[in-house]
């Protein structure tokens, strides 16, 4: 039986990190699906198409290929054959992939690559709509969540030690902008799956996190 878990959740709630380290210990492999919306974010700054403007962003999609690809369980994402894993972390690419991901043809142009991968490996897939949308029969579903002052916290200290030059303040005001983006949007918008658990990370550690995550799969997987 192949199992998935879907992880959903805002921006900066620590989905990947938890994820990351929750699926290595499972010994299944870890999708990020914000790469996707991020990788056709990134398309459309380099093409000098605005990202908010549906139309002109869906006329490039016939000339998008994106694809990811796993080695030793890290994901790459691939744009056009190009490796863009770094370039799409930017606050820039943030927001491109968060105006690109309410547009409707945006998310059925990403859907069969997300649904390929969970139907032929055991995975957790992170994302806003992941057990909503992508993945309603997933046997596992949380939502992981934190205040969004803990998230810009994170989040800041996660750019800042990757040498991006960035206030505290902006990152906190591109979050909440965000979170209003992705849960006012007309489709899919994030909300936790009825059959969810939800985990609020606000008060718990790194390995708190990851061990809730755990714990709430091995309960349901036996
Ligand atoms: O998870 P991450 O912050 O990398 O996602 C970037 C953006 O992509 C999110 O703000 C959200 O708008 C969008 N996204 C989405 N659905 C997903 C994953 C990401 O709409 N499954």
């Amino acid at each position: 039986m192949i199992v998935n878990v879907a992880i959903d959740g805002p921006a900066g709630a620590g989905k990947s990190t938890v994820a990351r380290a929750a699926a290595k210990e499972l010994g299944y492999i870890y999708v990020d699906t914000g790469a996707l919306y991020r990788a056709v974010g990134v398309c459309a700054l380099r093409l000098g198409v605005a990202t908010d403007d549906a139309a002109a962003v869906e006329g490039i999609l016939g000339s998008v290929k994106v694809e990811l690809k796993f080695t030793n369980g890290e994901q790459q994402v691939f744009l056009n054959g190009e490796n863009v894993s770094s370039e799409i972390r930017t606050p820039e690419a943030s927001m491109a992939a968060s105006n690109v991901s309410a547009i409707p043809a945006v998310r059925a142009f990403l859907f069969d690559l997300q649904k390929n991968i969970a139907a032929e490996n055991d995975c957790i897939m992170d994302g806003r709509d992941i057990g909503t949308v992508v993945l309603p029969d997933a046997q596992v579903k949380i939502f992981l969540t934190a205040s969004p002052e803990i998230r810009a916290r994170r989040r800041y200290d996660e750019l800042t030690a990757k040498g991006q030059q960035v206030e505290y303040d902006d990152v906190l005001d591109d979050l909440i902008k965000r979170d209003y983006n992705d849960s006012h949007r007309e489709v899919a918008p994030l909300r936790p799956a009825d059959d969810s658990v939800t985990v609020d990370t606000s008060g718990l550690s790194l390995e708190q996190s990851i061990e809730r995550v755990i714990q709430a799969v091995r309960e349901k997987i036996q």
